[in-house]
């Protein structure tokens, strides 16, 4: 069984993992169409393809959810949150879900810009991971140069790596480094 099996990666957890710095090409967005694919498995679909301007706004943009993933305290988050909101032109809607239930959503308009969008987006699912799972499980990987980000779900709270791929890779390496240390 893979443990690290996640059902749903969210958006921004996706989109700062196409850094990938484990693999010999760590960049997954290297084109506008790369940027336009992965835009499509999110649903957030372009009626045209990215500029070169937009990915590598984009690419900033993914190092600017990086710090807010890693902040030190929920306040860092939260204020970085902020600071990335005040940029975005969103509207407030009020959607009713079923007949008894409502929600308060932000909808930005199709013709706003590729990077507002994303942003917004991205700004949201993190405010709601952090409401669900609580600041200390947003997590970064262990096995350096591993820099993959994820959601600790487990129950005891004591994920440290990606993948089974990193922790395999770390235990192998701790395992050579006391073998070293005893001869
Ligand atoms: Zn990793």
């Amino acid at each position: 069984m893979n443990t690290y099996t996640n059902a749903s990666v969210s958006l921004p957890e996706a989109l700062i993992n196409t850094f990938d710095t484990f693999l010999e090409q760590p960049e997954h967005l290297q084109t506008p169409a790369d940027l336009h694919a992965f835009l499509e498995k999110h649903h957030i679909p372009l009626a045209k393809l990215p500029t070169e301007a937009e990915l590598s706004a984009v690419r900033e943009l993914r190092e600017t959810l990086r710090t807010i993933w890693n902040a030190e305290t929920l306040t860092e988050a939260t204020e970085r949150l902020n600071l990335l909101l005040t940029a975005i032109h969103a509207t407030p809607q009020v959607t009713q879900e079923e007949e008894n239930t409502i929600t308060l959503t932000f909808q930005a308009n199709p013709q706003t810009p590729l990077l507002e969008r994303l942003t917004l987006a991205a700004t949201l699912d993190i405010v709601t991971l952090l409401q669900c799972h609580g600041h200390p499980r947003l997590r970064h990987c262990a096995a350096a140069p591993c820099r993959d980000v994820f959601v600790d779900t487990s129950r005891n709270r004591t994920r440290r790596f990606c993948s089974d791929r990193c922790a395999n890779r770390y235990n192998v390496a701790a395992f050579r480094e006391r073998r070293t240390a005893n001869h």
